[in-house]
Parts: structure tokens; C-alpha cells; sequence
């Protein structure tokens, strides 16, 4: 059987298996699609059913959740744990708290972290977790209650060495530290590696807040430099105005470029001068508002509630919304405009066919699980302080994250180049990734 044909197969039996969660199923085959390169180079990656065990979660886990709200009433959500790879080391992905969860996006979540985890190069598996609960507009107890709830079901399977949740969309410090008070009050132990992203007074890690949108700015100037380039005197265009997009754009303007829009699912926001990041800072992390408080609050920013962010012409776009937030029309445009430089803070927000556009226009692309990457290592770095019961400065904290971004960013690089498509970084990426968990499955015999 050809390469081809049996790497056709492991999607069937993908398909076949999880019927209707398309965001899974896409995120598989844009693996698939590049490990067909080391398949034809190195076979012995097909052995032992290595790729079809790479396609199914170890666990999966669909819980109740119950809370009651604050008029009294019994509400119902739904939570998940997806536990999908652990041969590099416990369990470690973000909590998803949003509307939009369902079982599809978990599990993409928690494939596309199995590769991201491996190219930071420190010991962490892949999972992934969270809840349909909306927490916009909740209010404090409501999330708190939920929270606790939540905790009660999902503490019988974490752990320091088990599994370490930590944040994502709609999960931040105020979430983690309700999820963290019910653990150790259930385990009747402060078990501080049992999560990630916690308070800096109980066990957190400085430049965690930080972390994600840092990394994905370092990665970006390695981009840049690698063709010649850098942030200095750049348009860049951040999507989203959460945790990921507000430390982007305070590194990229500290890099010398200048961030012209933003946005959060009410409109976007148009700013030729750049972002006053205090100013989104206080709306979005203490008043928690809409972005149009910004426009009421900044001269010369303009709010937009139609068209596209990506309309507007930039030279690097850096989408740190949400999924398939940028499609091939987008991309098109983007290139159209002469944008160059595409990196991804949020988790797979290009569809396939934005890809593709990337591919043909000649846009220098930096996927998700490598340009995002900065979180999680952040968060292995937090847990190597819990380990040791120590607490490291910022500019160490920094500096060692830097050099994680730096490394990854090169062996994608390298290993693109080493496989015969230098300057593609996705395949690079997903090359670089699954080797070094492929390598420990098979070193691990068949569980
Ligand atoms: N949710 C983040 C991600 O997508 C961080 C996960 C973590 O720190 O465990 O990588």
C-alpha cells in the first residue's frame, strides 16, 4: 500500500470514528497530510499502529456539571477532560470555558497540544478540557459556583503527575484560583502542580499572564529575521483583546512595530497610531467591557462592527481570536494587501484553505502549535518552580522563554529544510513534533 493510501485510511477510520466533529477532523488531516513526507522517508513510523494510537485519546471524559444561579435556579453544563497523549509526560492542556465546546473542539484542542507540548522540549503530554458555560455576563459567585462544581468531578483525574490543566478561553487567574481552592480542599492537600497559571502568591509563575502573546512575538521576530525582516516600522494586526492578543501587541510595540487594530466578538477596532495597552488592559482584564469602550476612550480609534479586520492592509497579521477565525478569502485579501508575515496566537485560527493561500501567495506562516507555544512552556516552567518550591525572577522567567521560542522556531525551520520544504513551518512543525512523541510511543511498546 502506497503512503498515500494508508495514510487515507487513518483519516477514514478518524472520520469514521468521531461522525460530526469537523474541527477535529481538520485538525488531523493537516497533521496527516504533512506526516506523509516522514512516512515515505522513515516507514517504521507506521509500526505498531504508532499513528492510529496517535488519532484516539487515552481517556475521554463527558461530566455534569450543576450550579445554581443567582436567582436560585439549577443550571446545567457539560464538562470535558480529554486526556489524548501522555508519553512525554502528565497530561498538560488548557480549560476551555465558552459556549461553543462540544467534544469536536475539545479533542482538536487536545491534538493539536500533543504536538505544540513536544516542540517546547520540556516533559508534557497532551490534553485538553473545558465546559459550554458561558461566563459573559456571570457574575462573580455564579463563576465561582461553577468553578467549584466543575472541580468536583474533574479532581478524581488530575494530578501533579496525572494531568495539570491550566487556562484558555474564558478560564484566567480568577477561574484557576476557585479551581484551585476546591482541589485542595478536596484533596485535603496544597498540591501546587496541579495547576497552572495560579496567583503569584500561591504558586504561580511570573511572565505566566504574559507568556502566550511574548512567545508569539519572539517566534514572530525569528520569522521576520530569518527573512531578513524585523518589527521595526511594521503594521501588524491583532484579532481578539484576551490574554493572548493584549501581551502580543505590548511586545510588538515594544519591538518597534505598531499594532493598528484589535478586536473581541462585538467589532473591531481600527487604531493607525497604535494600542494604548494600559487602556485595553483596564477595559478587558479589570472592568471586563467591550472593546467600544476603548473607542469611547482613545482619540482616533474607530470602532467597525461589519466587514473584516483582515480587510485592512498590514504587513504581519496575527490572529489570536479563535478557530477558523481567518479563511481563504481573508487570506487572500491579506496577501492582496501585501501582508507577508501570518503567525498564529490562537489555536488553528486559519481554515485549510487560508493555508493554502499562505502556500500559493508566498506568505511566510506560523502555525498555532509552534507560534502559541510560549503558554504551555510557561506553564511547565511554573511547574518545574512548584517541583523545586521555588519562584523564579521575570527577566529569568523571560529570558528562558525566549530561548524556548528561539529553539522552536529554528527546529521548524531546520526540520522543514531537512525534509525538503524549507520555509514551510507547518510541516515543519508537525515533523518536528510527532517525532519526538512517536519516538517515546514506540520506545513505550503498544499501551
Ligand atoms: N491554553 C493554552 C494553550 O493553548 C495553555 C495551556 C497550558 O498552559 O497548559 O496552549
Amino acid at each position: 500500500m502506497s503512503v498515500e493510501q494508508q495514510v487515507s485510511q487513518y483519516y477514514d477510520t478518524v472520520l469514521k470514528r468521531n461522525p460530526g466533529e469537523s474541527e477535529f477532523h481538520q485538525a488531523v488531516a493537516e497533521v496527516l497530510d504533512s506526516l506523509k513526507i516522514i512516512l515515505e522517508k522513515d516507514p517504521h513510523y507506521a509500526k505498531d499502529a504508532l499513528i492510529e494510537r496517535l488519532c484516539e485519546p487515552e481517556r475521554q471524559l463527558i461530566f455534569r456539571v450543576p450550579w445554581t444561579d443567582d436567582n436560585g435556579n439549577v443550571q446545567v453544563n457539560r464538562g470535558f477532560r480529554v486526556q489524548f497523549n501522555s508519553a512525554l509526560g502528565p497530561y498538560k492542556g488548557g480549560l476551555r470555558f465558552h459556549p461553543s465546546v462540544n467534544v469536536g473542539i475539545i479533542k482538536f484542542l487536545g491534538f493539536e497540544q500533543i504536538f505544540k507540548n513536544s516542540l517546547t522540549g520540556l516533559p508534557i503530554g497532551g490534553g485538553k478540557g473545558g465546559s459550554d458555560f458561558d461566563p459573559k455576563g456571570k457574575s462573580d459567585l455564579e463563576i465561582m459556583r461553577f468553578c467549584q462544581s466543575f472541580m468536583v468531578e474533574l479532581h478524581r483525574h488530575i494530578g501533579e503527575y496525572r494531568d495539570v490543566p491550566a487556562g484558555d478561553i474564558g478560564v484566567g487567574g480568577r477561574e484557576i484560583g476557585y479551581m484551585f481552592g476546591m482541589y485542595k480542599r478536596l484533596a485535603n492537600q496544597h498540591e501546587s502542580g496541579v495547576l497552572t497559571g495560579k496567583g503569584l502568591t500561591w504558586g504561580g509563575s511570573l511572565v505566566r499572564t504574559e507568556a502566550t502573546g511574548y512567545g508569539l512575538a519572539y517566534f514572530t521576530s525569528e520569522m521576520l529575521a530569518a527573512h531578513g525582516e524585523s518589527f521595526e516600522g511594521k503594521k501588524v494586526i491583532v484579532s481578539g483583546s484576551g490574554n493572548v492578543a493584549i501581551y502580543a501587541i505590548q511586545k510588538v510595540q515594544e519591538l518597534g512595530g505598531t499594532v493598528i487594530a484589535f478586536s473581541d466578538s462585538s467589532g473591531w477596532v481600527e487604531c493607525p497610531n497604535g494600542v494604548d495597552v494600559a487602556k485595553l488592559q483596564d477595559i478587558k482584564e479589570v472592568r471586563r467591557e467591550r472593546v467600544s469602550a476603548y473607542v469611547d476612550e482613545v482619540e482616533g480609534a474607530t470602532l467597525h462592527t461589519d466587514g473584516s479586520i483582515w480587510d485592512l492592509p498590514c504587513d504581519v497579521a496575527l490572529p489570536c481570536a479563535t478557530q477558523n477565525e481567518l479563511n481563504g478569502e481573508h487570506a487572500t485579501k491579506l496577501a492582496d494587501n501585501g501582508c507577508k508575515f501570518v503567525a498564529e496566537g490562537a489555536n488553528m485560527p486559519s481554515t485549510a484553505d487560508a493555508i493554502e493561500v499562505y502556500r500559493a501567495r508566498g506568505i511566510h506562516f506560523g502555525p498555532g502549535k509552534a507560534a502559541n507555544a510560549g503558554g504551555v512552556a510557561t506553564s511547565a516552567l511554573e511547574m518545574q518552580q512548584n517541583a523545586c518550591r521555588d519562584s523564579w525572577s521575570f527577566e529569568y522567567t523571560d529570558q528562558r522563554l525566549h530561548e524556548i521560542m528561539s529553539n522552536i522556531f529554528k527546529v521548524c525551520a531546520a526540520t522543514a529544510k531537512e525534509y525538503g520544504h524549507e520555509g514551510d513551518y507547518v510541516i515543519g512543525a508537525n515533523i518536528a513534533g510527532f517525532k519526538k512523541v512517536a519516538d517515546a510511543m514506540l520506545a513505550q511498546g503498544v499501551v
